[in-house]
C-alpha cells in the first residue's frame, strides 16, 4: 500500500464518519422496535467461533489493562507490515481461551460485566454498510439477524433510542480510531523511510503459522505499543 492509497483509505474513512454521524437516530431507533431483538443469553458472542474477534476501542483496551493485562491482544487482520517484517494494526482484541471463549467469560457469565467493552454493550446492533449478495453497499443495524436471540419483542421508544445513541457512539469512535491510526501511520512510515509490503506480510505469517513469532505495533490512541506474538500463546489467532 503505497502512502496515496493510505491517504485515499483515510478519505474513504472520513466519508465512513460523516456519513454515519448524518444517520438520523430516529430511524435507527425505528429499526431497533421494528426488529425487537432479545438476548437469550447463550453466550455465543463471548465466542470465536461466532464471532471471530472482540475489537477494542482505546478506553476499553485501556480499562482491561487495568483489570487483567494478559486479556489485550493485538487484534488479529494486522493492516500493514513494513519492509523489515514488522507489523501495525489499529487497536487490541480480548485474548480467548484455546477452545475460542473469551477469557472473561466464566460459567456463562461475564466475570467483567459491569467493565465490559462498549462492542458488547451495543452487541448485536451496529449501524455500517455491508455488501449484500448482489455486491451493493448498503447500511446493516443488527448482527447475525436470525442467526441469535429472539424477535419481536417490545421495545419502548426510551430504550430503542438510549440503543440507537450508544451503537450510533460506538461506531463513530470506531471509525475516529481508525482514522487516527491510520494518520499516525502515514506520518510515521514517511518519516521513518518505511512502506508497507505485500509480499514480506505473507512471508512473515507464513512463517507465523508454522509456529514462529513475530512483533506487533497496537496503536493505543496515542501512540504504538510494541507486543511479541507467538502462535503457540494466540488469543483469537493473535496473542
Ligand atoms: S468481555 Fe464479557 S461480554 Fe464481552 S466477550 Fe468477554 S465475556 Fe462476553
Ligand atoms: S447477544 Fe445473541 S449471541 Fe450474544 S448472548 Fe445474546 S442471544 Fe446469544
Amino acid at each position: 500500500m503505497t502512502p496515496d492509497s493510505i491517504r485515499s483509505l483515510i478519505n474513504r474513512r472520513r466519508v465512513d464518519l460523516q456519513e454515519t454521524a448524518g444517520y438520523p437516530i430516529e430511524r435507527l431507533a425505528e429499526i431497533i422496535r421494528e426488529v425487537g431483538f432479545s438476548c437469550d443469553c447463550c453466550t455465543r458472542c463471548c465466542t470465536a467461533d461466532f464471532n471471530g474477534h472482540v475489537f477494542l476501542l482505546d478506553k476499553d483496551a485501556a480499562k482491561i489493562r487495568t483489570l487483567e493485562p494478559a486479556g489485550l491482544v493485538p487484534a488479529p487482520g494486522y493492516e500493514f507490515c513494513d519492509q523489515h517484517g514488522m507489523f501495525y494494526v489499529s487497536g487490541y482484541s480480548l485474548r480467548t481461551r484455546p477452545d475460542g471463549t473469551c477469557i472473561f467469560l466464566l460459567n456463562d457469565r461475564c466475570r467483567i460485566y459491569a467493565d465490559r467493552p462498549e462492542i458488547c454493550r451495543v452487541y448485536p446492533y451496529m449501524l455500517h454498510r455491508e455488501p449484500d449478495d448482489a455486491g451493493v453497499l448498503d447500511w446493516r443495524q443488527i448482527s447475525g439477524l436470525d442467526e441469535h436471540g429472539t424477535y419481536h419483542d417490545k421495545i419502548s421508544d426510551d430504550e430503542s433510542l438510549t440503543i440507537a445513541r450508544m451503537t450510533k457512539e460506538y461506531e463513530l469512535s470506531f471509525l475516529s480510531q481508525e482514522i487516527a491510526f491510520l494518520e499516525f501511520i502515514l506520518e510515521y512510515f514517511e518519516r521513518q523511510g518505511l512502506r508497507h509490503v505485500k509480499r514480506v506480510y505473507d512471508l512473515r505469517m507464513r512463517d507465523f503459522h508454522k509456529g514462529h513469532s513475530i512483533d506487533v505495533y497496537v496503536w493505543n490512541g496515542h501512540g504504538l505499543e510494541l507486543n511479541a506474538v507467538g502462535k503457540k500463546v494466540s488469543g483469537t489467532g493473535a496473542g
